[in-house]
């Protein structure tokens, strides 16, 4: 077998063939991402530049030039295809740099064939040419800071690793002996053209099956929240609120709850004066002045138009009172807007009852903040007693908003 054994080289290019055939049928099915053609495009082109090199026995020499050519883009293809899919974190050197390497060592390949005609000298030339593309794309791959922890990038080193050691070689002394034995270099050089053609399918369909997983992660987390959260208050729908307040009330951290259900009063006088858009902001004012009252485990949300609830776990109805006061003061440090004279706040507040489910101390809350109402509003009221008897405290007047 010879060194250019066309046998090796037909198995080369027909690996390299099948990996360019399967990443175009999945390209062509599935969702791809930026730099997929680019690498698609390098695998048809080597694989063609190895068949040529296969047959150059039986075409006029240009052919094999061009068969060179064709080869030679492989490592900076796959690193532009790289630098595509990762175009959110560029790397410090261009891409410019990569196209003006490449047409580089074409045109000192090129010109080493015009002017040289032995043989050596155009191996040694193509050698150190293609040695050091790959070089350049190894030391650029490494650098991305996805290296580290993606098995893909690293393959594809090692495979830019290898067939970049089969340039080296043709470059170096050894080749001239390897080419009297033969046998080893093609078998090298096959070996390396294999590892081309799988490293290229892992990472093309491993990188697409990475991303789309992302986005489908979140695109998951973007539904969760669009379907949890009310969008115009950014606290939990009221769907979400009888969720987590379930969820609480299951668990013992909730032995002493209260529960603060409150009202915007005559909010539908500022969406007929000044419009929904004020009547929207002033919502999300009040929404923002529970969020940044709260902590961490108590439970905010928003049971519908201008109503809104708060579970204090751990927390009596005096402590309760007291974030009462709290968001109302806070309301009255912004200014919702400029035309507002007025915007205050009904509460009704219970202690919830052993085991008693939030629907049910929702009602009681409810009674307690129809009674806030009736005595005239700006007010907290508190409900103890049961639903059907309910025993309203006296009411406490709340802070008013005036601008
Ligand atoms: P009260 O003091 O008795 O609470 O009187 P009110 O005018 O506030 O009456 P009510 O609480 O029943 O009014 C709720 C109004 O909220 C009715 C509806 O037009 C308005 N509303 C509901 N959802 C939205 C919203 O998303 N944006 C705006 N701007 N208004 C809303
Ligand atoms: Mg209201």
């Amino acid at each position: 077998m010879s060194a250019h054994s066309p046998t090796l080289l037909l198995i080369s290019g027909a690996m390299l063939l099948m990996s360019a055939g399967v990443m175009t049928l999945f390209g062509s099915s599935h969702s791809v991402y930026r730099g997929y053609w680019t690498w698609v495009s390098a695998q048809w082109l080597v694989a063609l530049g190895v068949l040529l090199s296969a047959f150059h026995d039986q075409y006029p020499s240009q052919l094999l030039v061009l068969a060179n050519l064709l080869t030679l883009q492989w490592p900076i293809m796959v690193l532009l295809g790289l630098r595509h899919f990762y175009a959110r974190h560029p790397l410090r050197i261009p891409p410019i740099v990569d196209g003006l390497i490449l047409a580089a060592a074409y045109l000192v390949w090129f010109g080493t064939w015009v002017v040289f005609p032995d043989k050596l000298r155009q191996s040694v030339t193509l050698g150190l040419g293609g040695a050091l593309l790959h070089l350049y794309s190894i030391l650029m791959i490494i650098n991305m800071r996805e290296f580290k922890q993606n098995s893909a990038l690293q393959l594809v080193t090692m495979a830019l690793l290898a067939n970049g050691a089969v340039y080296g070689l043709k470059a170096t002394e050894l080749f001239i002996e390897l080419t009297d034995s033969g046998t080893h270099y093609a078998i090298v050089a096959t070996m390396a053209s294999v590892l081309v053609a799988l490293s290229m399918l892992y990472l093309s369909l491993f990188l697409t099956h990475q991303r789309t997983e992302l986005r489908l992660r979140f695109s998951k987390r973007r539904l969760r929240y669009l379907a949890d959260i009310d969008t115009l208050t950014n606290v939990p729908n009221r769907r979400h609120f009888h969720e987590l307040a379930a969820r609480l009330l299951g668990s013992s951290a909730a032995e002493e709850s209260s529960l603060l259900m409150f009202d915007i009063d005559h909010f539908k006088r500022i969406n007929d004066m000044l419009g929904h858009s004020v009547g929207d902001e002033a919502l999300r004012q009040v929404g923002n002045c529970t969020r940044d009252t709260l902590r961490e485990m108590d439970i905010a949300g928003r049971l519908g138009g201008d109503e809104f609830a708060v579970l204090l776990p751990d927390t009596k109805v005096e402590e309760a009172m007291t974030v009462a006061a709290r968001i109302v003061s806070r309301l009255e440090d912004r200014q919702v807007a400029p035309r507002i004279a007025r915007l205050s706040l009904s509460f009704g507040v219970v202690q919830l009852h052993a085991n008693e489910p939030i629907s049910e101390a929702l009602r009681r809350a409810d009674q307690a903040l129809y009674e806030a109402k009736r005595q005239g509003r700006s007010r907290a009221v508190i409900a103890t007693g049961g639903e059907e008897r309910p025993i309203f405290s006296r009411s406490q007047p709340m802070g008013l908003i005036t601008t």
